[in-house]
């Protein structure tokens, strides 16, 4: 195994602003970036600490291509699970602009089931409704599924709970942190196969994440946390569907956070989102801490969405 595919195993899940990368892994940045976690030290304590008023929800948005750029993304699914691991909503969404490509293998959704989806306004309403200002969401890459939705701090949410950050593991073959992406940690943690229709299904993504969440993240146990790190870091991981496609799926650029395989030309997610690092909570050993704050990193993912 060459170190380009040594350093494929260091998954990330992606920004959904390119719905490609769920599988991304950018070992070479790694060093330099940091997985964007609002309110970390926040909804550490809502989650822990006032558990028992606090809605759970997950939320899971794919995106199909909308232009040939790996910036080019438009919501096509969302889905709606709570902490009981109960759909309440899940829906497609019709995009306002012409579909260049589905993106089949990382969305699920063809382009034809579009055709008579309700429009992104319609669906955005009806996501909106299910959301309250103390609400805690937990996703991966959470971030780029809340601005695709447009959920706010303090109007639909007062928690994000990331799990690529929950599972953010110090690798010490590297030297730097390692992220996995939910199909890993779906896999290895819950013995789920996340690619077992061909690809990602939002409703069941969201389902993987709240079960992640209860699982592992919910009762503060950082030892059974960090057994779960460790797993993670043992297993085998698969290569990523963006490289599996060296980048380009229906000539769409699926790459926006590997330059190696950028197809576009357009600026890599992690450089349009040069936003200086948060304190990140003390959430493991200190080994991984010391590396995730004294590097000045750049943000890993981002505003929009990530994963696909
Ligand atoms: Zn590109």
């Amino acid at each position: 195994m060459d170190s380009t595919l040594e350093n494929s195993s260091v998954e990330v899940k992606t920004n959904k602003l390119d719905a490609l990368e769920k599988d991304q892994q950018v070992a070479e940045d790694l060093n330099d970036v940091i997985q964007p976690v609002q309110n970390s030290e926040k909804s550490q304590d809502n989650v822990f600490n006032s558990n028992q008023s606090i809605q759970v929800l997950s939320i899971d948005v794919e995106c199909v291509a909308t232009g040939f750029s790996h910036l080019d993304r438009a919501p096509c699914s969302v889905a709606i699970v709570n902490d009981r691991c109960e759909i309440l909503f899940d829906s497609l969404i019709k995009p306002d602009k012409p579909v260049v490509s589905d993106l089949f293998s990382f969305t699920g959704v063809r382009k034809t089931d579009l055709h008579h989806a309700p429009s992104f306004d319609e669906v955005i309403k009806k996501v909106h409704s299910f959301f309250t200002p103390t609400t805690l969401i937990v996703g991966q890459s959470i971030m780029s599924d809340v601005n695709w939705m447009k959920l706010q701090e303090g109007v639909h949410y007062s928690t994000l709970i990331d799990l690529g950050d929950e599972f953010r593991t110090f690798d010490p073959k590297y030297g730097s942190n390692k992220y996995f992406s939910l199909a890993h940690e779906a896999e290895v943690l819950l013995k789920i196969d996340l690619n077992a229709t061909g690809s990602h299904i939002a409703r069941d993504d969201a389902k993987a994440s709240i079960k992640l969440y209860n699982k592992y993240v919910k009762d503060k146990d950082q030892s059974k946390l960090q057994q779960a790190c460790q797993a993670l870091l043992r297993a085998p991981t698969k290569i990523p569907l963006f490289r599996r496609f060296s980048g380009a799926y229906e000539k769409v650029c699926v790459s926006a956070f590997n330059r190696g395989y950028c197809r576009c030309g357009q600026p890599l997610v992690s450089e349009l989102q040069k936003t200086p690092a948060k304190k990140r909570r003390q959430n493991s050993n200190d080994q991984k801490e010391e590396l995730s704050s004294s590097t000045n990193k750049k943000m890993k993912v981002i505003d929009q969405k990530n994963e696909i």
